[in-house]
């Protein structure tokens, strides 16, 4: 044995020869190393990353309370497909997919609800889409109608779950593109893409991109005519990752969710304002009819029949805990209050960041906790710097706001986007302003044009824009 690399007890951890040595990479060390050093080589990887409290790039719970994050933790152990094992989990899932169903007016009068959970709005949204392929097979099939061309409609505002979905299950993906004129999807333009194999129309509560909702009334409006007209039969779903649980509780009067004719299921991230820690998504059916049969899988496992909707199997059991927590803990006055915070946050940052000479928003309005700014027309003319350059200097204060390029047909905005959630406060949004303006005041003071001011210059040029500097 290499008596250098047994570490002993009185060893301190940075005198310890393996903090000398780069830490392993492609093969699994032959020796074993002192738990407090393997400790420190892990954490300190990660040390220089982000502070997730300053990441505003993520929609994803960076915050819990002391008491949630116990409870989480006490439950790292648990697997919750092991329903025979710990009943009680699989009974708190069923609890919180009534009372999601509930917030989002499910007319199913059953105690339990039709849902599922899975972990993240990807694969809620996986389940909602299969679910309409399955549905739309069925309905096919019985009419003695070929199946080999489904596809689904939903605006270029799509997140890439969407592409994922059509991709792997070879549907064609229809994407009604966004305009300057068109920021949300166009009812009418989806309609124009709908024929007798779509599967469903996507509607989002909180584009990704934008922060804004598609009109999913309208939509509605537009399906129940056309499906009326064409004998066609196609339904919404709605993916609410963001919207979802935002929607309840800021506009309870808005109409997006089982109130509509049309929407036969809704997903959402309960990690993102469901206000738990990753690992967590849900999705909800109109009613059990919606359900296809074959995605039930019964398997018998440990003893026990367990049935399950998902396309996991193992699961942890800790981020089902922390929702149902949050629901007892919080209730509907909590989750009001605290998504109100955001948004008030969130528009006084929109007001402040649009009062800039430098930039101007997307949008006049703020309808979730986030929104995106560009950099003002006249202004970019003769700019020496992006919004690229922006991000960067942020970042040098711990901040992490993130500049992209909107989706096709309008991909030639630069956009920067800030999402307020829980653990942001408005002395920290006074604190990102004052970095902002100390920020851009030093890119204006620069003399020559940055790297990635020159890239977007050749870019623009070749569509014939001239700038002046
Ligand atoms: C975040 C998001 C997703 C994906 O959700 P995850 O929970 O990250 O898997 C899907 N759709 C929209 C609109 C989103 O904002």
């Amino acid at each position: 044995m290499n008596e250098k690399r047994c570490s002993t007890a009185t060893a301190a951890v940075y005198g310890s020869e393996e903090m000398l040595h780069p830490a392993p990479t492609t093969t699994i060390p032959e020796e074993m190393t002192m738990p407090e050093i393997a400790y420190r080589m892990v954490k300190d990887e990660a040390a220089i990353e982000t502070q997730p409290q300053l990441n505003l790039a993520t929609f994803v719970t960076t915050y819990m309370d002391d008491h949630a994050t116990r409870l989480m933790n006490e439950a790292i152990a648990i697997n919750y497909i092991d329903q025979t094992e710990y009943p009680r989990v699989a009974v708190m899932a069923a609890r919180c997919i009534n009372i999601i169903a509930n917030l989002w007016h499910s007319p199913e009068t059953s105690d339990s609800k039709t849902g599922a959970l899975g972990i993240g709005s990807s694969e809620a949204c996986m389940l909602g889409g299969v679910s309409a392929w399955l549905r739309w097979r069925h309905r096919r099939m019985k009419e003695g109608k070929p199946v080999d061309k489904p596809n689904l409609v939903i605006s270029a505002g799509l997140q890439v779950v969407w592409e994922k979905f059509c991709k792997l299950w070879q549907i064609e993906l229809r994407q009604v593109p966004l305009t300057r004129e068109k920021r949300t999807l166009c009812a009418e333009d989806a309609i124009k893409l709908c024929d007798e194999n779509t599967i469903c129309v996507v509607g989002i509560a909180g584009v990704t991109w934008t922060g804004l909702n598609d009109d999913i009334e309208a939509l509605d409006k537009a399906l129940d005519k056309y499906n009326a007209h064409t004998g066609h039969n196609i339904p919404i779903h709605v993916d609410g990752a963001s919207g979802g649980f935002i929607l309840p509780f800021l506009k309870p009067h808005h109409k997006w969710d089982f109130r509509l004719k049309w929407v036969v299921s809704i997903s959402t991230s309960g990690h993102k304002f469901g206000l738990v820690y990753p690992g967590l998504g849900w999705v909800v059916w109109r009613d059990k009819s919606y359900l296809p049969e074959e995605m039930s899988f019964s398997v018998n496992y440990l003893g026990a029949e367990v049935t399950q909707v998902g396309l996991n199997f193992s699961r942890p059991a800790a981020q089902i805990l922390g929702q149902y927590y949050n629901f007892i803990r919080l209730g509907r006055k909590g989750y009001q209050s605290i998504h109100n915070n955001s948004m008030e946050i969130a528009k006084y940052c929109h007001k402040r960041i649009g009062e800039m000479p430098c930039f101007q928003n997307y949008s006049d309005e703020v309808v979730n906790p986030l929104f995106v700014w560009m950099m003002n027309d006249n202004y970019n003319k003769t700019a020496k710097w992006t919004l690229y350059d922006l991000q960067a200097r942020l970042q040098q204060s711990g901040w992490m706001v993130p500049a992209y390029s909107m989706p096709k047909s309008i991909e030639d905005m630069i956009v920067m986007r800030i999402v307020v959630r829980q653990g942001m406060s408005r002395d920290m949004a006074d604190m990102l302003l004052r970095d902002i303006e100390d920020a851009v005041k030093e890119l204006d003071a620069l003399k020559y044009p940055t790297t990635s001011r020159l890239t977007y210059e050749r870019q623009e040029a070749q569509l014939g824009k001239v700038f002046t500097h």
